[in-house]
């Protein structure tokens, strides 16, 4: 039983006690909070904000708690219903909203639900206004309005289909190109909403889809984090029905996985890598990753000239605020994470879908002639539990300094960048522990550079 309150919104399991979990009057402070942020930053503003959830079981019930509260605190609501993260984000700008609310737990398991909370741009809230938001929801000296000025509804409309049609309208997307193709390609979506519009969305571009776990119904069929020992299933069909590839979307439909004709992995890394690739053909222009994702965007990105790769921290507020920064054309992150700015600043799948299959659609090759053109790294992800007494803060720094004649980043935990690989450590923001990333050339010396630096932490908290 768990509630994790953080900049990003409020997390956690359904039922149990006030405060400890995501009971209903949590999620009633929660919303009452975001309501008077948004409009203290409008004063005297009529404001509207769009609500979108996925298909998790609990959906229902936080969405009418959800609905219910910004009515009460004056705001008007178009509720788009079952609609993706990044199609609710869409929905904020298209209709002009002051701001947004998604209703997901993302790729978390089904007790799981949450708030991601947005600004008028269709964007998460940045580290200063999460922080109002949290203090605002512990203050509950706050008078709602009176029956005269609570919200309505204005509008009750599934946006999913209007999104659809503005990802295939982009410059770079070739409907009729990747039509011709023909791809056969099968989905799994884990029975949330990506079962919906992703189908929807490959029959736009004329593709034979095989759907499984296709039904939104929040019975989640794996662990939803689109990971390959998740991934068993499709790797199988795809095979089985020799398929062009395999698409894996996570719950909200911010992930994107593919998997190869052989029923491999394609490895979500290089997703935004393969999509960034394509970018930067038509393109020229920067791009952005999180520290923790794979050196293959930076390699694919020097390719091109007078493109360059900048790193951010993790968390996808970061990597868009850095790829306004550095204008960057494409960015994300490696958990599968596209970021098109010529749509909006949000992690979309969709997007990466249409973008990819129009790539793959002019190369005439197969998906892993495809990925053996991408430079190989192979990534190992570990960590070590947190007691109290241990100090992260010294381990970091003294790893630091240890490294100071190397490539060091330390805008987010400690990132060392050696000649033929890399680690990142990094302390959870949401658990005891700090994370060991560790990427190479091959999956033995990542996992060799990982061992190496863990028994140097060991050895720091012994001494
Ligand atoms: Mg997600």
């Amino acid at each position: 039983m768990t509630l994790i309150k953080s900049i990003s919104g409020i997390r956690g399991t359904i039922g149990g006690a006030l405060g400890e979990n995501l009971t209903p009057i949590d999620v009633v402070k929660f919303t009452t909070a975001y309501a008077r942020l948004i409009k203290d930053k409008n004063p005297n503003k009529r404001i509207t904000v769009v609500v979108g959830r996925d298909a998790r079981i609990s959906g229902s019930m936080v969405d009418s708690l959800v609905e219910g509260t910004l009515l009460g605190t004056g705001v008007d609501v178009i509720n788009v219903g079952m609609c993706t993260t990044p199609g609710t984000e869409m929905a904020v700008i298209t209709h002009k909203a002051d701001g947004g609310i998604i209703i997901t737990a993302s790729h978390n398991p089904r007790q799981w639900n949450a708030l991601k909370l947005l600004n008028e741009r269709g964007e998460f809230l940045d580290d200063a206004e999460g922080k109002q938001v949290l203090a605002m929801a512990e203050d509950v000296e706050w008078d709602y309005p009176t029956i005269d000025n609570i919200g309505k509804v204005v509008l009750r409309e599934d946006f999913n289909a209007t999104h659809i049609a503005q990802v295939l309208a982009l410059k770079l997307v070739d409907v009729e190109a990747v039509r011709k193709r023909k791809f056969k390609v099968v989905v799994d979506a884990v029975n949330s909403i990506g079962g919906v519009v992703i189908p929807a969305l490959l029959k736009e571009l004329g593709c034979e889809v095989i759907a499984i776990n296709c039904e939104p119904t929040g019975e989640f069929a794996h662990n939803p984090e689109p990971l390959p020992e998740n991934l068993t299933e499709i790797s199988e069909v795809v095979r089985r029905e020799g398929a062009d590839l395999g698409i894996v979307v996570d719950p909200d439909v911010d992930r994107l996985a593919f998997v190869m004709e052989n029923g491999e992995m394609f490895v979500e890394e290089y997703t935004l890598v393969a999509v960034a690739d394509y970018v930067l053909r038509h393109t020229k222009g920067n791009t952005v990753s999180n520290l923790s994702s794979s050196r293959a965007l930076s390699d694919v990105t020097a390719r091109y000239e007078g493109c360059s790769y900048a790193a951010a921290a993790v968390g996808e507020v970061n990597v868009v605020k850095k790829m306004k920064d550095t204008g960057a054309v494409i960015g994300g992150e490696g958990n599968g994470g596209v970021i098109y700015p010529e749509l909006h600043y949000g992690r979309d799948a969709l997007v990466g879908v249409a973008l990819f299959l129009t790539y793959f659609a002019g190369l005439g090759m197969t998906m892993s002639e495809l990925r053996k053109t991408f430079p190989a790294y192979y990534a190992s992800k570990n960590k070590i539990q947190l007691t109290p007494e241990i100090d992260v803060d010294k381990i970091l720094a003294t790893i630091k300094s240890r490294y100071s004649n190397e490539r060091v980043n330390d805008i987010d935990g400690v990132k060392i960048d050696f000649a033929e690989n890399w680690v990142h450590l990094r302390k959870s923001n949401t658990e005891p522990i700090i994370r060991i990333y560790t990427e190479a050339k091959t999956m033995a010396e990542a996992d060799t550079l990982a061992k190496r630096f863990i028994s140097e932490i060991e050895q720091i908290c012994k001494a």
